[in-house]
């Protein structure tokens, strides 16, 4: 059985480096949380166990905005 929570705006997160998401907290049962993009299972996601946010932000520095590149690409 899982759930996933979506993470308050008021918690200091990267966004997925990948795609530009912000992550959601899963709850895996017996094994434990997981912070992982919402988008796709490929990208970035913490080892089960405690909610580390942490680890999420150290993994996901480059964070871009998808939209606003776009736009920028759409110029040349
Ligand atoms: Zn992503």
């Amino acid at each position: 059985m899982r759930g996933y929570i979506n993470i308050p705006g008021s918690v200091n997160c990267n966004c997925c480096k990948i795609c530009g998401a912000r992550p959601i907290i899963v709850l895996i049962k017996d094994i434990g949380y997981v912070v992982k993009c919402p988008v796709d299972d490929n990208h970035y996601k913490t080892h089960a166990g405690l909610i580390d946010i942490n680890d999420w932000n150290i993994h996901n520095t480059d964070c871009i905005n998808h939209e606003e590149e776009k736009l920028i690409f759409s110029f040349h």
